[in-house]
């Protein structure tokens, strides 16, 4: 089967965060389950970009309404990835550091997807599916089925998977004629909540929707920022799906990231010796419990939470424990946890910023990794601290939900139901008094690192989904 993943990040090539992870290892496992996955994305200034050799395999023309964009498709050289990689070449759009965040990201998005659309079906076959991920690319479902320029492609199924539901890719119609033309009739179908809604859009025209965990699936239906209704109306073709982890990046015994590798025969040397480089660094004690938190600092991450729960446990637990803060996002949030620097010092850091290496470091020398999420669509840090022998703490949500049981029923982490400063207080407190069981302590991190959430079973349902899709042609 010939799969095309199109989609705004790709890791190693543009990260932002869980979606990378995804279309970077989802179409590996899919080629190694003997299908042929392509990943489409546009090209950024990154590393990976510079330091990597392309082919030009097509040009042409985009036009948005008065604009006009020439592009290129730039194709990997190595397939050292594991799949062939292709790049959207549109340098007045995309030729910059950051994946998103600028004020024309609906035109650069927009630009993308139909660059991208326009060299597909210029090719002499057609794909079986398309697969496309969350809104940066949510209007490509609806150019196949209506767009006069792509009838060719009319027949072949689209899927969308949702990563993230809260973020929809809205703007007005005074931009609707940037779109291929198409038959009027139809445009209602780009309406939701009086503005065009990439999200929706895909959501109405796939052939199939996927969620990223089968509990976000059910909590969409009556939270889902206003997607609710169709989210209801749609779960005929709708299926979660629980993402896995890329165990071949994500795996303590290879890990060149990491001070020292280790496995599940011996995980305790291994992560007391990652545990004292990151103290060394951060000015930490070793020997107490290290609770650690990686990610975007926002409200949807229960970010804003995380310095007065810090503060909080601090004063309690003071001159017990140890937390460690990698992350980046709202300004207030970074400045309130960096407020905390003086007077918990040599108990408590910060690193405000993104570091992949950090990360790594972090997953492998934590005790405990906080995930207070108010919203958390799988998740993909509680699979990788799990792995890794780390103990994670989270809020029942979502992926969450799915993926972490309490130890106090036989399961891998610490749950509670609140996204809320005495939740997290009160888990910590437990894991402090998990800590000083050693013997109960290393049971649970083996059973979390004895987990397997390969991606093997994950790419079979996707598949499962695609077959569903093309046997309806
Ligand atoms: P989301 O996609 O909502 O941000 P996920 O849990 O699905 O959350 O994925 C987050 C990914 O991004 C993980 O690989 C995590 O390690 C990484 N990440 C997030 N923030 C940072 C950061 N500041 N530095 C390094 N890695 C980060």
């Amino acid at each position: 089967m010939e799969i095309f993943h199109i989609s705004a990040e790709c890791y190693p090539v543009a990260k932002v965060g869980g979606l990378a992870d995804v279309v970077g290892a989802l179409p590996k496992y899919q080629n190694k389950a003997g299908h042929l996955a392509r990943v489409v994305i546009p090209c950024y200034d990154t590393k990976f970009k510079k330091e990597n050799k392309f082919e030009c395999v097509h040009w042409g023309f985009v036009k948005l309404g008065k604009f006009n964009f020439s592009f290129n498709v730039l194709k990997e050289t190595t397939d050292k990835l594991g799949f062939e990689l292709y790049l959207i070449e549109i340098p007045e759009l995309f030729d910059r550091k950051e994946v998103y965040g600028y004020e024309d990201d609906i035109e650069r998005f927009l630009s993308f997807q139909i660059a991208a659309l326009d060299w597909i079906i210029g090719r002499n076959e057609m794909p079986d599916v398309i697969n496309c991920h969350d809104h940066h690319t949510g209007l490509i479902p609806f150019m196949m089925l209506y767009c006069d320029k792509y009838k060719k492609i009319q027949n072949t199924p689209s899927m969308i998977t949702i990563h993230n539901g809260l973020y929809q890719g809205q703007f007005g119609f005074d931009k609707l004629h940037y779109l291929p033309e198409f038959d009027l009739a139809h445009v209602n179908v780009l309406e939701w909540d009086h503005c065009i809604n990439s999200l929706a859009v895909a959501i109405k025209c796939a052939w199939a929707v996927t969620t990223v965990s089968p509990n976000y699936l059910n909590e969409i239906n009556y939270s889902a920022n206003g997607l609710e209704s169709l989210f209801n109306i749609v779960r005929y073709k709708s299926r979660g799906i629980l993402n896995g982890i890329d165990t071949e990046v994500w795996d303590p015994a290879k890990d060149k990231m990491l001070e020292k590798n280790y496995s599940v025969e011996n995980f305790q040397k291994g992560k007391q010796q990652n545990k004292e480089t990151l103290c060394t660094l951060f000015n930490l004690d070793p020997k107490k419990p290290l609770f650690s938190f990686i990610g975007r600092l926002l409200e949807e991450k229960g970010g804003d939470l995380l310095p007065q729960a810090s503060a909080l446990a601090l004063s309690e637990n003071y001159k017990e424990i140890n937390i460690l803060i990698l992350g980046s996002g709202n300004q207030e949030i970074e400045n309130h946890l960096n407020s905390l620097l003086v007077d918990y010092k040599g108990n408590y850091n910060t690193f405000i910023g993104y570091n992949e290496e950090l990360a790594h470091l972090i997953y492998a020398g934590a005790d405990f990794l906080l995930m207070p999420s108010r919203v958390e669509p799988c998740g993909l840090n509680q699979m990788y601290s799990l792995r890794y022998g780390t103990i994670p703490i989270v809020r029942r949500t979502g992926g969450l939900k799915d993926t972490v049981i309490d130890f106090g029923d036989d399961g891998n982490g610490i749950s509670h139901d609140q996204a809320s400063v005495g939740d997290i207080c009160y888990s910590i407190q437990r894991a402090v008094s998990l800590y000083k069981d050693k013997k109960h302590l290393n049971e649970i991190r083996q059973l979390g690192m004895n987990t397997d959430h390969s991606w093997e079973k994950a790419c079979q349902e996707y598949i499962e989904v695609y077959n569903l899709i093309i046997n309806k042609v």
